[in-house]
């Protein structure tokens, strides 16, 4: 068992998808006596499938260069070599093992003969050899091609790192699950894959090197924790928490038609956090009233060339016709730092974190910025749409943001196209800057909207990607509470509202503690964790969550805060937040 960090609820079991880019890892896995004819096969057809890819390849080379298709001629010969093949037969025999284990084992044992021979020519037959097994292993493993685009059967992908170009390109309805080695609490990973409902685990330390491709995988996103070759009680066990997973998820669809309120009649409304326009369309389905963060530089990440003001336009417009008559909230673009996009930002940063990232960025490409806010506005006659600036540090930033938008809108008067006057525009609160200053922030507009996974990171200095430091990585420091709760206090005294659009807000242990803090109008979040978050809300009084959220205020480590809330939520609702969901549905 693997333990990481849950990122994405749920429980999937399936087979493994290695996405390594590297190298390939071959364990060794023991086999039945009376699958050992069985794995010979399996060696003799992938050794048959690498000679037909060379063969392949030659003709293709061979109008490129004779040379070259020598060359593939030795490579061929190679594996028709009877000691490589024999050898491995003997010891899948020998060691009961599968044919990619008794294969390397083949290929270290010549690889330690060449080294041992002082002669560059042999060390070259090497250097083949190594290619040519690794071919082999390759086609054993069931994949040889490194696109998670080509993926066509259900799969738990498991890598180093997914970027959100790989997010962006893999097919969702084959994902069962996913696992990375690397990843926080927050990264991209686990932002897409519970607004899809797939099961993920982060922040695995060296995970692929113990799992091959096709090997049975359990990712169990609730705890945390992975499972490779599960035993038949293992099996059983997890196969009974997926279905447990499964029947609490549609329990708490049935509720989704009710009111998002407290038992005191304090009104918040549930929306939802999209990346793609795919995901609006399943919003009413977990009683999600409106976007609260449209991240729109997924429409950049998605294609080729920069979108027009046009081609945003229409998305947008769709997306607000989706939604009527909810609101949705489109923020400008927050490309950098965990979103990098080489045709925006290409040059190298040291600490892009703390680059030009978000609104700095579209202050510093102006055209980006106008053709956001021109195909914002244009949507705006549609629904009713909000302008978000993210990563603001300065009061400057708004101003001159502002003054592009008055430009944008001017531009369009001219042009005769006509948009909403009045839109709304509010600033994303993720920097302690931002914090400091939101009573000026909010004279300038109409707004705010907390990022806790950067607000968060910049408070506490830690890293929201970064597995390494994951364990510092936490919300309920009592600086963050602080911090939330003088914004808090600081809109409410302005009258203006205040949304949480980080995962902080679908969090539901962090439900009561966030309506205890202050006046929360919207709480944005994965629409598939809207349900759970409304099941307790409306189980709690405003009044308790206050006497709770002071309570925790006066504490002073995270481990004392994390300690309490969660005594505090498992007691309150035991069967939510139970391990293992053995709930009983008959109380429920
Ligand atoms: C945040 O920082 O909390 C946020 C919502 O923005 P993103 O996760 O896209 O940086
Ligand atoms: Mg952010």
């Amino acid at each position: 068992m693997y333990s990481g960090i849950a990122v994405s609820s749920g429980v999937a079991i399936g087979k493994a998808y290695l996405l390594d880019r590297s190298k390939v890892c071959v364990i060794k896995r023991n086999i039945p006596e009376k699958e050992i004819e069985k794995e010979i096969k399996r060696l003799r057809d992938a050794i048959a499938m690498s000679k037909a890819q060379m063969q392949d390849i030659k003709q293709k080379a061979s109008s490129i260069a004779d040379k070259y298709s020598i060359i593939l001629d030795t490579y061929t010969l190679l594996l028709e070599d009877d000691i490589l093949v024999n050898e491995t037969i003997e010891t899948i025999r020998r060691e009961r093992s599968n044919a990619e284990w008794a294969l390397t084992e083949t290929l270290e044992k010549f690889t330690n003969l060449f080294n041992n021979i002082n002669d560059d020519y042999l060390k070259g037959k090497r250097d083949d050899l190594d290619l040519v097994v690794h071919g082999v292993i390759k086609n054993l493993i069931g994949h040889h091609q490194e696109s998670l685009e080509d993926i066509d059967e259900p799969v738990i992908v498991i890598t180093h790192e997914l970027s959100p170009s790989d997010t962006i390109i893999m097919p969702k309805n084959h994902i069962l699950g996913m696992a990375t080695e690397v990843g926080g609490k927050t990264s991209h990973v686990g932002i897409f894959a519970s607004a899809l409902g797939i099961p993920a685990v982060v922040g695995l330390g060296s995970l692929t090197q113990f799992v091959n491709s096709g090997d049975r995988v359990i990712v169990d996103g609730i705890q945390g924790e992975i499972i490779v070759d599960p035993d038949k009680e293992q099996l059983n066990h997890y196969q009974k928490k997926q279905k447990n997973y499964q029947r609490y998820e549609k329990t708490l669809l049935k509720d989704i038609g009710l009111e998002a309120e407290t038992l005191d009649g304090e009104k918040v409304q549930l929306m939802a956090n999209i990346e793609t326009i795919h995901e609006a369309k399943s919003i009413r389905k977990y009683g999600g009233e409106g976007i609260g963060l449209y991240r729109t530089e997924f429409l950049y990440l998605a294609s080729n060339s920069l979108p027009t003001e046009n081609d945003l336009y229409s998305n947008f417009k769709k997306v607000v016709q989706t939604m009527e008559p909810y609101p949705v909230v489109i923020r400008t673009l927050d490309i950098g730092a965990d979103k990098q996009l080489s045709k925006i930002n290409n040059s190298p940063e040291d600490n892009p974190a703390l680059g030009l990232r978000g609104i700095r960025l579209s202050l510093a490409q102006p055209d980006l910025l106008m053709s956001q806010l021109k195909g914002i506005l244009r949507a705006s006659l549609y629904g009713k749409i909000k302008i978000l600036y993210p990563m603001v540090s300065s009061v400057e930033e708004i101003v001159e943001a502002n003054d592009y938008l008055e430009k944008a809108k001017e531009e369009l008067r001219n042009s005769q196209i006509p948009f909403q006057e009045d839109i709304l525009v509010g600033a994303m609160i993720e920097t302690p800057a931002a914090a400091l200053i939101v009573d000026r922030i909010l004279e300038l507009v109409d707004y705010v909207s907390i990022g806790t996974n950067d607000l968060i990171q910049y408070v506490l200095a830690v890293d929201r990607i970064n597995e390494n430091v994951a364990h510092l990585y936490q919300p309920f420091h009592p600086s963050v509470l602080k911090i939330l709760k003088e914004i808090f206090v600081i809109a409410e005294n302005m009258g203006k509202p205040v949304s949480i659009c980080g995962e902080l807000g679908g969090d539901p242990i962090a439900t009561f503690l966030l309506l205890g803090l202050g006046k929360v109008h919207e709480l944005s979040m994965e629409p598939h964790s809207i349900p759970k978050v409304k099941k307790i809300l409306r189980k709690i009084t405003l009044k308790e969550a206050r006497k709770l959220a002071d309570h925790a205020l006066s504490l002073s480590t995270s481990e004392e805060i994390n300690r309490f809330i969660n005594n505090e939520m498992r007691s309150r609702f035991p069967s939510d937040f139970d391990r293992d969901l053995a709930f009983d549905e008959k109380k429920e």
